[in-house]
């Protein structure tokens, strides 16, 4: 399969689902996911009009981003400390915030270097505890506390990556969003679903699913 057909393909699933959502066509964005493919990949991927593109890693998508100057990145990994320098540099966006001592440093590292960086705050409502890191909800008002509105991180909503096995995730995740919106007064996206689940994700109200496989293929390991 090529990368142009794949697209096409994830654009119908998408334009499918929105349709049998009732939901605005064009209202769902695709993120497309090139962790662990080459900048080539990229290049190929904005030669087919997409733009901005998920990555995993601080020191890879860095050198992606050197290498493909034109290309927007978000980060959707895990966010170490000694790394967030790196990422504010490399990085438009940064989709993986899930603790307030992460945001206190994003805030002195934004001020520093005079960026703005709009932010996702990544959440985990299942105790998963795993690698992928995650906000409980229980912990969000320290986060935003920590976050202080601060103009250089603007907050875009909420990215999960919830347990695959578990059918009422996505439902979960569209009524924190509403009851976050409700209580911060502002309008929060919510970034959810990937390759297998995206037409769950988008009947429940996600805004960007965040596409790798489907459209690149197998991930060199
Ligand atoms: C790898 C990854 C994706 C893409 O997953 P696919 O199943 O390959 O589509 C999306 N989101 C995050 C956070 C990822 O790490």
């Amino acid at each position: 399969m090529t990368l142009a057909s794949n697209l096409t393909h994830i654009r119908s699933r998408i334009d499918a689902a929105i349709d049998r959502a009732g939901r605005m066509p064009g209202s769902v964005e695709l993120l497309p996911v090139s962790k662990r493919h080459p900048a080539v990949a990229v290049r190929e991927a904005m030669a087919l009009g997409l733009t901005t593109f998920g990555e995993n890693y601080v020191q890879e998508g860095a050198a992606k981003a050197a290498e493909v100057p034109e290309a927007r990145f978000h980060l959707i990994g895990p966010l170490q400390r000694n790394k967030a320098k790196a990422a504010l540099q490399a990085f438009h966006v940064i989709q993986s915030l899930d603790r307030p001592e992460l945001a206190t440093r994003l805030r002195h590292l934004a001020e520093e270097l005079q960026v703005v960086r709009p932010v996702w705050i990544q959440v985990d409502l299942w105790g998963e505890e795993t690698k992928m890191g995650g906000c409980p909800e229980e912990g969000l008002s320290a986060l935003l506390a920590a976050l202080g509105g601060d103009s250089r991180l603007p907050l875009q909503g909420f990215m999960a990556i919830p347990p695959p096995e578990l059918p009422t995730a996505f439902q979960d995740l569209a009524d924190l969003r509403e009851r976050w919106q409700d209580r911060l007064g502002q309008p929060l996206r919510l970034s959810m679903g990937m390759s297998d689940d995206l037409e769950a994700a988008i009947q429940a109200g996600s805004d960007q699913i965040r596409i790798g496989t489907a459209l690149f293929g197998l991930r060199i390991p």
